[in-house]
């Protein structure tokens, strides 16, 4: 007998406990606070959800990370008083071109380059602080509950299907099973991070992406370190690129002082489903191994270790922020400014924006798309989208390699948004397209490398120091249909790219067997949720759903 689902009405629901949906979330509330203090007769209720799939709020954001506070000064101007959690203040900077075992500074730092004075925070933290202020402001909070399915209902938005607990393996339900949710909303606002599940199948459902360009990831790896003391200042900050990847692969690393005896350090490789070869995790590993980083983490000890993709294509590659019954922020939308690495103000900004959308919809009982539209006109009015559209052609100019990327970028800086029309992001290939692309992308130089134990490790080791937890009894939550794992996996993906899943995934989730008989092996319970596989697999076909609601990694200080 099919079982009954339980449905759950609200006004609004938020899909993804990250600060875009966290700051709309309150926003929301101040709004509607404010408004019923200077409009008692018209009082406006609203009941207003945040669902996570994190068992702790915070626990799957991870970031640099260098916060601009405007967005934030806007939307809680007393955050200080509030106790926003900050770690230390920029306040001594350089950016480096690295070789093997040199380091070239830059004479001076552009505009964008420049962080003095804004502090450094761990996201989860201030993820964890900001869903506490949520729920003092009246904020309903779910965690440890996975948004599964879009619910569509003539033609628009009506909610999402928050996933069952309690299947095996086999997906039969175990003793104390509890089937879905449904958390039926005037208007959804999906803000699921990077490469969203949710965000996706909106994007295909409703056309989202058609007139905008193929959106780009990178992933990035971090590890938090504790230091002995005298190494490095707090709130010394470094970039760098160049060292270990070569002049046509995009990325970088950053050493961020949270105090004198504790970093947060990390490294960005571009994911390209072309050249697929990178291994996230070794390219981190090595540029700890620089003599620059090295130094400075000699003698101290890993205390945390994560991975998620980054949105980069910038505006070009932003689609449709809304549509029927729902709204996108953060970086499902693509709010995030490469030039700057920054996108945490935009994600909060993009959540104010949705939330005064959202206010007007309530105070007019009016949630058709013309309201919604709203959305768009108030982002297309905001510093957020001059932010972007100021920085638009950035992560474009690095398409053609690091040196044209370099002049580009230069050229930027006296000419905001200036592109000289050779570097534009790929339309969306096509497999095909993707296996051409291959035989022109140089293959990756694999610089031997062996874990010290000391300054590097294994990702076994690493993953132990990501907190990452799953229940080991529930369906795989990385799908791979059979037919595409005997004729892909095994035969020709073995051939023509030797399998790149078991080195692009930063958690060793993947690992080719010979016995008892060649096997691709799936250890999905050691996933970090970073989306890597399902944007670098060269053929398309690794799909990332949520896990049962509180598996995933248990960051604290990433
Ligand atoms: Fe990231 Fe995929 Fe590996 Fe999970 S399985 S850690 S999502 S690359």
């Amino acid at each position: 007998m099919k079982e009954e689902r339980e449905s759950l009405a609200f006004d609004v629901v938020f899909a993804g406990g990250g600060p875009a949906n966290l700051s709309a979330a309150i926003h929301l509330k101040n709004l509607i606070v404010r408004h019923n203090a200077l409009h008692p007769a018209e009082e406006l209720e609203a009941d207003i959800a945040v669902i996570d799939k994190s068992r702790r709020w915070g626990s799957h954001l991870l970031s640099g990370a260098i916060l601009d506070t405007r967005a934030l000064e806007e939307l809680m101007p007393d955050y200080r008083e509030r106790g926003c959690p900050l770690e230390s203040v920029a306040n001594d900077e350089g950016v480096f071109f690295l070789t093997e075992k040199r380091k070239f500074a830059f004479p001076f730092l552009p505009e964008p380059f420049r962080n003095i004075g804004y502090p450094l925070i761990s996201l989860s933290r201030l993820g964890a602080w900001m869903a506490g202020e949520a729920e003092k402001a009246g904020v309903q909070l779910f965690d440890s509950t996975a948004a599964v399915g879009l619910l569509v209902e003539n033609g628009a938005v009506c909610g999402i299907l928050a996933g069952e607990l309690g299947l095996d393996r086999q997906e039969k339900p175990k003793p104390g099973h509890l089937p879905g949710i449904e958390l039926r909303a005037k208007i959804t606002v999906f803000g699921e991070g990077a490469a969203g599940s949710l965000a996706g199948e909106l994007q295909k459902t409703f056309s989202l992406q058609q007139e905008s360009e193929a959106q780009h990831y990178e992933t990035g790896v971090k590890e938090v370190w504790q230091i002995p003391e005298g190494r490095i200042k707090a709130g010394a900050v470094r970039h760098t690129f160049g060292y270990p990847l070569p002049a046509d692969r995009y990325g970088g690393g950053w050493l961020y002082a949270y105090s004198s005896t504790m970093l947060s350090l990390g490294f960005v490789t571009a994911i390209e489903r072309s050249a697929p070869e990178s291994d996230p995790h070794r390219n981190l590993q090595l540029f700890k191994q620089h003599p620059f980083i090295a130094s400075i983490l000699e003698g101290g000890s890993l205390v945390e270790y994560g991975a998620k993709a980054i949105t980069s294509g910038g505006l070009n590659a932003m689609g449709r922020i809304c549509g029927p019954g729902f709204l996108v922020t953060g970086e499902s939308a693509g709010m995030l400014n490469m030039q700057r690495i920054k996108g945490i103000h935009l994600a909060m900004k993009s959540g104010m924006l949705a939330a005064e959308t959202i206010f007007e919809a309530l105070l007019r009982n009016d949630s058709s798309p013309p309201t919604l539209q709203g959305y768009e006109e108030r982002f297309r009015k905001s510093w957020a989208y001059e932010e972007l559209y100021n920085a638009r052609n950035f992560r474009q100019a690095f398409e053609k390699g690091l040196y044209n990327g370099l002049l580009q970028a230069g050229m930027q800086f006296t000419i905001p948004g200036l592109s000289l029309a050779s570097g534009f992001l790929k339309k969306k290939e096509s497999t095909e397209k993707r296996q051409q692309e291959k035989k022109k992308h140089s293959a990756l130089p694999l610089t031997p490398f062996r874990p010290d134990g000391k300054i590097t490790f294994g990702k076994e080791e690493c993953l132990y120091r990501s907190g990452t937890v799953h229940e080991e009894n529930q369906p795989c939550h990385l799908r791979i249909s059979s037919g595409d794992m005997t004729e892909i996996c095994l035969e020709r993906c073995r051939k023509e790219y030797d399998n790149p899943c078991t080195r692009f995934c930063p958690a060793k989730v993947y690992e080719f067997t010979r016995t008892p008989e060649p096997a691709l092996k799936i250890s999905a319970s050691n996933c970090l949720h970073c989306k890597t596989c399902a944007l670098a697999d060269p053929y398309g076909i690794i799909t990332w759903t949520p896990p049962e609601g509180g598996g995933g990694p248990g960051y604290k200080l990433s």
